[in-house]
Formats: structure tokens, sequence, C-alpha cells
């Protein structure tokens, strides 16, 4: 019972309850009720038994307890002011099967995180490492942090969540104060889900990249299965077993080039006791056989195009799409195996003319998919997968739409439909707000209908309808702010897909937006007719980029300040340019004497420094801009830059010869800070090179910048002193990248970026596409907290295409009306 009340509710009860008799002045709220937990080492029975369990990475950092209600929690500090660690670091080493569940969940409390700029938890497997991230929703309360499988990068070559024999917890630094935090109720969840996908882990070694591609296809099927509101779990390929796969009703493989025999043994096992398959893009040997499909050869297209669509064959799935759009560039050309297996779809390309090849084939077992499932073309691509799993397990869909029909209703932390009508009436929603609602109501019923028939595509149809409506509704409710700085980044330098910058520009300012921050030249790539830069040749066939943004601009009132990726050349710099600035020595070279993957400019050297501030002078003498906006004006990282080039100059700056080169420039802490001094130094002559020319010739051009968002921390590892360029009013706003989802997070960054911007207004990255679910909410959030924060504005990463005609749109309605 108690266990069912939101979080803040409890703490209130509890602040209550414990407020007579008085306890200790350090205590903090009881724990959450929760189900058993499983590491009794959250629970220390005195500061010995807790320094035991945990080890600090620092010898400062010592764990301790403190008293939360009846129980002893596990007490962590961070010890940051008048240190220089980047972390606050505490390892728990107990083996641990993280391998038959979702992930893990804790409770988490702090009193102050303001001086935190991340999380991490850690679980070390093996040779290798999952990594995850996180940050409270809540401060001065207990929250549930979950950390699911699927959304963890791997570092190294885990051997599997079977095999996870140490925990490792990060606090990141954001600013010089000491604080804490404490954890209690680590547990595993999610053990019983029917559905589990089987990530590629076992390419980690052999292969980082592809088994990077594996993680990321393996992520966008656990989004993909749990939209259409089924459970599922991830498990690593590199240690099936039976006891991982029994009771599950369906494996999924997203993308696995290499399973290893015995778990593709375990496979086969549980195929033949009766198991179902989906898979994608890989499959073949005995695993092929098992599931009744001939594996195929590579097959490649010819021009983009070749693989545009999905369409059923005359023996298709039920409840199959007419049509499925998927951008495919590759296939493998399986075929079915008489008797055993058919084709269910083929591929189409963009003339809409069938290739002959099978894009799904299906037996009794299993649906294979000859390409792997992008995350593009909903909504088909939701019925197409519900459609491969309902032909192989009926009994799951029923259960997932009623899922789906309950969830239509959820928008903006509202528990249905009722209690979404019930908030907007009273922050008095339009009349076009309620018939919206009123819309969504009836395309519940109607789902409800479908749902009766078991026709599962105009069900999921009209569930999509209603929460579409449901969601109309919250936006017109939501309401403007005026005098606001709204933009855009714009990764394109030619706008959007399939729209003139005219059309762009205009459809930014019809939204409420200010500004567009287009995207228009790199390290050594324009796309305009530089005198500075190599010019792309784009831009004679589609014209002068740059012109046709600003003219497009200024004709529908919005600011246009043109982006440039400094330093960092990418793949568009011309052969020519490059080998010229290798043969002078001007790119950035690692400690291990490597070139830098870029490649990025030497920040050091005189002639690349002129180089960029050219460019960005060139773009305010020649074009009616409004700004010039400095992105990647960093070092890529602590690698950069040992040339020699750099040790020349670092040498005559900083005194003596470095004897060894670069090893001393870590090991000697008083050279060391020479050093990262030196790096921000390099940096900031670009800016400071580039103000005091715009400055004086062009006043009203603004000056602005992208920057890192922990900037205590950045300094050193990317030398970016933005906080200096704001003290001496070289920029006139900055864009910090807070591109977390996550709102506590969000608010915690920017109230710090505040004090550092002082003067200068901070315009906060929200990082909408990279986001997992793209979801227009929680952008509302984010502009809701810049407000509360005074930002004066906000920066959107990035426009695309479903950015600008799907969510766009929606913020117009409300939070950016004009
Ligand atoms: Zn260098």
């Amino acid at each position: 019972m108690r266990s069912r009340l939101p979080l803040t509710v409890l703490a209130f009860v509890s602040a209550l309850s414990s407020a007579c008799p008085s306890p200790a002045a350090d205590a903090l709220p009881p724990v959450p009720a929760s189900s058993e937990h499983l590491a009794d080492a959250l629970a220390p029975a005195d500061e010995a038994a807790a320094r035991s369990a945990w080890r600090g990475m620092n010898e400062f950092d010592q764990p301790g307890v403190a008293r939360a209600g009846e129980r002893n929690v596990l007490r962590l500090p961070c010890r940051f002011a008048g240190t220089t660690t980047e972390r606050a670091s505490y390892d728990y080493a107990r083996k641990l099967d993280i391998n038959g569940c979702r992930g893990i969940e804790f409770q988490f409390h702090s009193r102050d995180c303001s001086s935190i700029s991340s999380f991490s938890v850690y679980f070390r497997s093996g040779q290798g490492w999952y990594h995850g991230h996180f940050f409270p929703d809540r401060q001065n309360a207990w929250s549930t942090v979950r950390i699911d499988k699927h959304a963890t990068r791997t570092e190294g070559t885990p051997s599997g969540w079977g095999n996870v024999d140490l925990i490792r917890v990060s606090a990141w630094r954001g600013r010089d104060a000491d604080t804490e935090f404490c954890l209690a109720d680590l547990r595993l969840v999610g053990a019983d889900a029917p559905i589990a996908i089987i990530r590629g882990e076992a390419l980690a070694e052999r292969d980082p990249g592809e088994a990077k591609a594996a993680a990321h296809f393996a992520e966008i099927m656990d989004r993909q299965v749990t939209r259409l509101g089924l459970d599922c779990i991830s498990l690593s390929d590199t240690a099936l077993d039976a006891a991982a796969l029994a009771n599950r009703k369906l494996v999924i493989l997203p993308l696995n080039g290499h399973l290893p025999d015995a778990s593709a043994a375990a496979l086969r096992s549980y195929l033949a006791g009766g198991g179902k398959m989906l898979a994608f893009y890989n499959l073949s040997g005995e695993l092929a056989r098992a599931a009744g499909i001939e594996g195929g050869p590579h097959v490649r297209q010819k021009a983009p195009g070749d693989f545009a669509s999905i369409r059923p064959s005359d023996t298709p799935l039920p409840g199959l799409p007419a049509q499925t759009a998927q951008a495919s560039w590759n296939i493998h050309a399986a075929k079915p195996v008489e008797g055993k297996s058919r084709i269910a779809a083929y591929w189409y390309n963009a003339a809409g003319q069938s290739t002959g090849h099978a894009a799904l084939i299906a037996s009794d077992n299993c649906v294979f998919m000859t390409h792997v499932l992008l995350d593009d073309g909903p909504p088909n691509k939701q019925q197409m997968l519900l459609a491969m799993i309902a032909s192989l397990r009926p009994d799951l869909p029923a259960g997932a739409i009623e899922r789906q029909i309950a969830q239509a209703g959820q928008i903006a932390g509202a528990k249905d439909l009722d209690d979404l009508a019930r908030t907007l009436r009273e922050q008095k929603a339009s009349d076009a707000a309620q018939v919206e609602l009123k819309r969504a109501g009836e395309q519940v019923q109607a789902a409800r209908q479908h749902l009766k028939s078991k026709q599962w595509a105009q069900a999921m149809d009209a569930v999509a309808a209603a929460r579409g409506h449901a969601l109309r509704a919250w936006c017109m409710a939501q309401q403007p702010q005026a005098n606001e700085h709204r933009a855009f980044w714009c990764h394109s330098a030619f706008g959007v897909k399939d729209m003139t910058w005219e059309e762009v520009a205009r459809k930014l300012a019809d939204n409420g937006f200010t500004a567009v921050i287009p995207n228009m030249l790199w390290g050594g790539s324009a796309y305009y007719k530089s005198d500075v830069l190599p010019v792309r040749p784009e831009v004679a066939e589609r014209g002068d980029q740059v012109a046709l943004a600003a003219a497009a601009c200024r004709k529908a009132g919005i600011a246009c300040h043109v982006w440039k990726v400094n330093f960092n050349c990418g793949h568009k710099a011309p052969p020519e340019f490059l080998s010229k600035l290798r043969a002078e020595g001007r790119v950035q070279i690692d400690q291990a004497g490597k070139e830098i993957e870029g490649p990025w400019l030497c920040p050091s050297d005189p002639a690349n420094r002129k180089l960029e501030i050219d460019a960005m002078v060139e773009l305010a003498r020649k074009y009616d801009i409004d700004g010039v906006h400095f992105d990647y004006i960093r070092y890529p990282g602590r690698q950069g830059c040992y040339c020699e080039g750099c040790r020349k100059r670092f040498e005559q700056a900083a005194g003596p010869a470095v004897k060894n080169w670069p090893g001393d420039l870590r090991r000697d802490k008083e050279l060391e800070q020479k050093w990262l001094q030196w790096r921000r130094d390099n940096i900031t002559a670009v800016v400071a090179g580039t103000a005091e020319i715009l400055r004086k010739e062009k006043p009203k051009v603004k000056i602005s910048a992208a920057v890192f968002s922990n900037y205590a921390v950045d300094r050193d590892t990317v030398g970016q002193d933005w906080k200096l360029w704001c003290e001496r009013g070289w920029v006139d706003f900055v864009c910090p990248m807070d591109y977390t989802a996550n709102d506590g997070h969000f608010e915690t960054l920017v109230g710090q970026q505040k004090q550092w911007a002082g003067k200068v207004p901070c315009y906060p990255g929200i990082g909408l596409s990279c986001w997992g679910e793209k979801d227009v909410c929680n952008v509302a959030s984010k502009i809701a907290i810049a407000r509360r924060l005074k930002t004066g504005g906000f920066t959107i990463f990035n426009l695309g295409p479903m950015e600008a005609n799907e969510i766009l749109p929606l913020l117009g309605l409300g939070i950016t009306r004009p």
C-alpha cells in the first residue's frame, strides 16, 4: 500500500512522522518501502562495515553511514573543495549475476547535488566494464534510480552480465564544493519479462565499431518493443544459457554478427523446446537450420533507394502494413526452405518496384528480417514489428495494446486521459484544446472496439491518433513568455531536407522562434564562397548557403548566427588541403605520436589560428548576418595536442625544456598546471582574436559559442575557458550543451552555468535529437526550467526533418506561440 504513494508524498509523510521525537541532526527521511534487495552493503552496521565493503578511489574518499528513519544507509562523501579530483568514486567488490534481468534499481538521496555534474555506475566484468549514467529526479528526497542494461555502454571487453564482480559509483565534479550522497536498497529488476533481446557483445574484442552498432540496434529494439507495450530485458550474447532463456516467450536478435558457439547452441535448444525467435540481418549455420531458413550473401545497394520499403507477399503475416518505409543500404539475401518457411514480405525500391529480394521470411518458430530494424518510419514500423511478434506469439498483442490504450493519455505526468482533462481544465485550456481532448477520447473508444475484434493494426492506428490529439491538447495549454531568445541549431548547411532556406526560416518564425544557428563551415570546408577555406563543390550546384540562409532569415524576421565547427576538419575537407596541413605539421597528434581522428587543426600553430579567425571574420564582413557561432572551440580531449610544434612552443612559453616529452606533463604537477593553462590560452586566442577584430569592424555582429556543460572539469580536459570569455566580453551569449533528458540534471547544470556566465546570457542547449524518446513535453519542461532560472532563452539541438515537421509545430501551439 505505502509503496504506491508517490515518493514526494512519502517524504512528506515521513517528515511529519519523524518531527517528534526529534531525530539526530543529520538523519534522513526513511527509505521508501520496496521489495527485497540484495546488497546489504547498502545498509552497513557501522562506519567500519561501510569502509570494509566500499573502497574510495582517492584516499580522502571515505564511506560512512547515515541514519534514515529506523535504518542505516550508505553515505558517500564527495570532496571537491580544495582538491583537483575529477570525481568521487567508490568500489564495491561483489560477484553478481545480472544476466537474467532488465537492470538494477536503488534508492538515492542527496541534500544538494549542485556541485556534482553527473553520476556514473560501472559494472566490471572480465576485461571490461558496462557504464551507465544517472542523475536523481529530485534533491533532498529519496528517489528511485534505474540503470537499464540496454542503456549502458561497454568499455573494454566485458564478459557478460553474469560475470560482474565489482560495482563502481562515481560522482563527477561540478564545482569546488563538498557534498555527499546516500544509497540504499540495491535490487535487480525485470527478471520475469516475456521477451529477451540478445545484445551483440561478442564482437567487442575483434571489432569494436561493429560492437557499438550492435549496442545501438539493441537499444533501438528495446525502445520499439517497450513502445509496443511489451516488457523485455537485454541479455548478452557472450553468455547465453538455458536458465537465462527459460520461460521467455520470445527472443530477439537485433544484430548479432558473431554469436559464440555456446550461445548459438543455447538458442537452438530454446527453439527445440518450443521457443520463438525474431532475428535481424544475421542468421546462418546451425541456428538458421533450426529456424528453417537458409542464410544468404551480403547484397549492397547500388544506389540509394534500392531498398526503400517492405511490402507483403501473397503469403504475408497477418496485420502487416501494406507498406513500411525503411531506407536500408544493404541486406543479407536469405531464402526460405521449402516446407519450412515462406517469404512474407519483399523489398521494394524507391520507384515502387519489387527487388525480388525477401525482406521478411517466416517459419513456425522464427521471423527473419534481412536487414536491421531502423528507428524510422513510424507508426508503420511499430505495426510491422507487432505483426512479426503476433505471428509467433498470438497471445502477446492484446495485452500490449491494452497497455498502449492506458498510456494514450499519459502526457507530461498525467495518469490517464481523465487526469489530463482535469489538469487542462485547471489551466483554463482553450476550446480548441478541449476539442482535441474529446477527439482523443473518441479514438480510445475506437481502439477498444478494434481490440475486441483483434484488429491489431487498426487498434494501434486509433491509439496513435488518440495520443496525437491528447498531445496537441496539452501543447495548446502551454503558455509562451515574451522577449525570449528561441533558437535551433541546424546541422545541415542546406537547412532541412526537402525545404528551402526560405521555408525553414518561415516555419521557425511562424512557430515563435527568433533565431537559427546553421552549420556552414568546418576546419577545412565552407558551404559559401569563401576566400579562406576550401569551398564545397555543392556551392556551385546549390548556391552560397550563407547568402541564402541570411536572406531567408532577414525576410522571415529571425536572426541568423552562422555556426563554424572550429579546428575539426571532419570528413568534408579536400584531401589535398589535408595533405598540405599534414606536410606542414599542422594537425593534432596524441601522446603516442598518432594523428588524432578528425583531423583537428593544432591550436598552438599560428597559421591555424589565423585560418580560424579569418574564416569567422570573413563571414561577418561578407554577409548580412546577426552573429558568428563557435563550436568545437576546444581540444578533442586530454589527448591533444603533442605535436612537435606544440613541444617547441610550449617550451618557449613555459621555460626550460621538457626532459621526457610528453610524460613529464602529467608526472610533474607544477608543469601539468602550466601545460593545462597553456592549452586554454591557445583556444582562447582564437576567440579573443576574432572578438578583437569584430568588435571594431562589426560591433553589431554577435559572437556566441556552443560550450561543454561542465566548465569546472572541461577547462582542463578540453582546454575550454569559456568563463573567461564571458568575463572579458569576447562572447555575447553562450550555449552550454546540456543534452541530458533528465530535468533534475538539466536544472543543476544550468544553475551552475548561469554563475559561470555571469552577466553574459546563457541560452542552454536542449538535446532533443540526442534523446531516445524525442518527446515534445520533455522539451517544454526544459524550457520551463530555463524560464525558472531566468536564462532569457534556450537553444535546441537539432533542426532535422523530424524536429521541423513534428516537434516545432507542437511547440508553436503553446510554449513558443508567437
Ligand atoms: Zn600541436
